[in-house]
């Protein structure tokens, strides 16, 4: 019973099918308007979609182009800031931020959090806004036990195998609170699986299910078990 807790399928309805006929649980992320339409498309409603405005598309949308899809789906995200990969104006990424927080709180809506490079001001910003959170590709040793306190979802994905930061978190987020993501084949090359494939994709999650297993010493199919079941959880 695999699962992805964040994955972008950049509009593969391969992936998509493979998904399906696995049945993988899988949160797909959606960032604009057509991204949502696109995927509704490509999933046929048969999967979880996340709905949120990137940090680095801060500037690209309207709010009431936005809530309509804000208000459409389930999970809210990702949302978040980053100084590390953008130059969209750190003001107009808060401002886009706290709008989505905002109404996420207000609906009740779970939330899938990037922080790169921001992760004491993303830690800060959360607070005024308690919430269900998912800390999506967390990579940094800095803040780990607050965001834990927090009572956060933790997603692990396939750099547990090559960043310390990650393999220690995947050691220390409890074990209710652990999900593995591939965040889409695009994020799977970039982290250096150059040739990743359609075909290559339940292994990949598999590799990051072994890899997490052996470092909390457990048996492989009951973090796989245990990861889906946290993955219900997070979606309830
Ligand atoms: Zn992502």
């Amino acid at each position: 019973m695999l699962s992805d807790a964040h994955c972008h399928l950049a509009g593969s309805r391969e992936l998509a099918n493979l998904q399906q006929q696995d049945q993988i649980l899988t949160i797909i992320n959606c960032q604009s308007p057509a991204e949502w339409e696109g995927n509704t498309l490509l999933t046929g409603a048969h999967q979880h979609l996340s709905f949120g405005i990137h940090p680095w598309q801060a500037t690209d949308f309207r709010w009431p182009e936005v809530t309509p899809y804000l208000e459409k789906t389930a999970v809210v995200g990702e949302i978040g800031l980053d100084n590390v990969w953008t130059d969209v104006n750190l003001l107009d990424q808060s401002r886009v931020f706290e709008a989505q927080l905002q109404f996420a709180h207000d609906h009740r809506k779970p939330v899938i959090l990037h922080t790169k490079g921001c992760e004491r001001a993303v830690l800060k910003t959360i607070q005024k806004y308690p919430n269900r959170y998912m800390v999506h590709w967390y990579a940094t040793k800095d803040y780990q036990r607050d965001y834990i306190r927090l009572d956060c979802f933790f997603t692990i994905g396939v750099d547990v195998l090559t960043d310390p930061a990650v393999a220690q978190l995947a050691q220390d987020v409890p074990l209710n609170r652990l999900l593995i993501e591939t965040d889409g084949l695009e994020a799977i090359r970039w982290a250096g699986d150059t040739e990743a494939t359609v075909a290559d994709y339940p292994h990949v999650l598999h590799r990051s299910i072994r890899a997490v297993a052996a470092l909390r010493g457990m048996a492989a199919d009951e973090l796989e078990t245990q990861v889906y079941r946290n993955l219900e959880a997070f979606l309830a």
